[in-house]
């Protein structure tokens, strides 16, 4: 049976969420097209492969010592030889810094079309159409590819996450990984131990209508403590340095898809709302009933936040 294969991301020999994320797309994708879900693991000696195995019910394995870090080169041949072995209709990746580094290169490789930057994936017609953001999340497209195969990438957070269950079978795959030409020589965490927001079910989000740092601290952190979520910001707000820049959402910051989002002195930017429209309940606050926040909220309060907050956090 044909295979919709997603390429798993690790680090330091932990699984990164994206590949549970992965895990999920390629489930639903491979039963709407008659497929079977399985996934694709690079590394030295296998042992995340078997951790993986425990989200998918196919694993198929690639160990190399030319593998134990990420390169675009070791990465895209590995990819192609488990395609080669396998009849994979097609390849999940996540649009991670790694994703787009190998996943054009790897459509290259397989002679096939590529999607990237996904967010949603529907099949039609017995073919899958893929949904992504364009013009900085103003209009949604569909994309098709034209060839038999397919490779796409994938926004973090536009999946759940699989939640483990049934251990998978590891196959390993011969593959020539051959000359990596690039050489990793430090990896530098320059925003260790930081929040990952996309995961959120709850955020309260603070714009520059918050005025300054301390009221963002007084107003916004409070407010998310006491619905038990994230606080996250606009890009001025992070500009400022009133929050820390993993904290914001939007273009070029995260992608969130809370069950609850709450905007608060956030005008709703093109960029802002390309981060955040995918939530399912938005309610926003803003003081001018013109905001364009309004136009995607679901719930409108028209008011001064300062009034605003203070009142929702006595009836909460
Ligand atoms: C290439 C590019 C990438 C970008 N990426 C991002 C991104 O990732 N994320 C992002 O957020 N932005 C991004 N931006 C910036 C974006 O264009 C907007 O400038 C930004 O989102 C505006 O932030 P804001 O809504 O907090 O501020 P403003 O637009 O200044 O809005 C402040 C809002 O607060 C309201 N307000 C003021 N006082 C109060 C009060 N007391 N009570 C209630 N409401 C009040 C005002 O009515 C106003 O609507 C990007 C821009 C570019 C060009």
């Amino acid at each position: 049976m044909a295979k919709i294969l997603i390429i798993a991301e690790h680090f330091d020999g932990k699984v990164e969420d994206s590949t549970l994320e992965l895990c999920k797309a390629a489930k639903s994708l491979a039963s709407a097209l008659g497929a079977e879900p399985a996934a694709a693991v690079f590394s030295k000696d296998g042992a995340v492969a078997n951790e993986v195995a425990k989200y998918i019910p196919a694993v198929f394995s690639v160990e190399d010592a030319n593998l134990e870090k990420y390169s675009a080169d070791g990465y895209t041949a590995a990819a192609k030889a488990v395609v080669e072995s396998q009849d994979v209709k097609g390849v999940l990746i996540a649009h991670s810094y790694y994703g787009v580094d190998f996943a054009a290169k790897l459509a290259l490789a397989l002679d096939c079309g590529i999607v990237s930057n996904c967010n949603k994936v529907a099949v039609e017609g017995g073919a899958p159409v893929f949904t992504r953001n364009t013009y900085n999340g103003k209009i949604q497209e569909n994309k098709k590819v034209k060839t038999d195969k397919f490779v796409a990438t994938f926004e973090k957070g536009a999946f759940d996450m699989e939640a483990a269950g049934g251990a998978g079978a590891v196959t390993k795959v011969a593959a020539t990984i051959g000359a990596v030409r690039t050489t990793v020589k430090e990896i530098v965490e320059t925003m260790a131990g930081a929040v990952d927001i996309s995961q959120a079910k709850v955020i309260v989000a603070g714009g520059r209508g918050l005025k300054d740092g301390d009221k963002y601290k007084d107003v916004i952190i409070p407010l998310a403590k006491k619905v038990g979520g994230e606080y996250a910001a606009s890009r001025p707000v992070v500009d400022s340095g009133w929050t820390e820049a993993a904290r914001q959402v939007g273009q070029s910051g995260k992608s969130v898809t809370p069950d609850l989002y709450i905007a608060a002195g956030i005008s709703g930017a093109i960029q802002h709302v390309a981060g955040m429209k995918g939530s399912k309940c938005i309610v926003a606050i803003n003081k001018d009933p013109e905001a364009p926040i309004f136009n995607i909220a679901t719930y409108g309060i028209v008011g001064d936040l300062f009034e605003v907050i203070p009142a929702m956090m006595e009836n909460l």
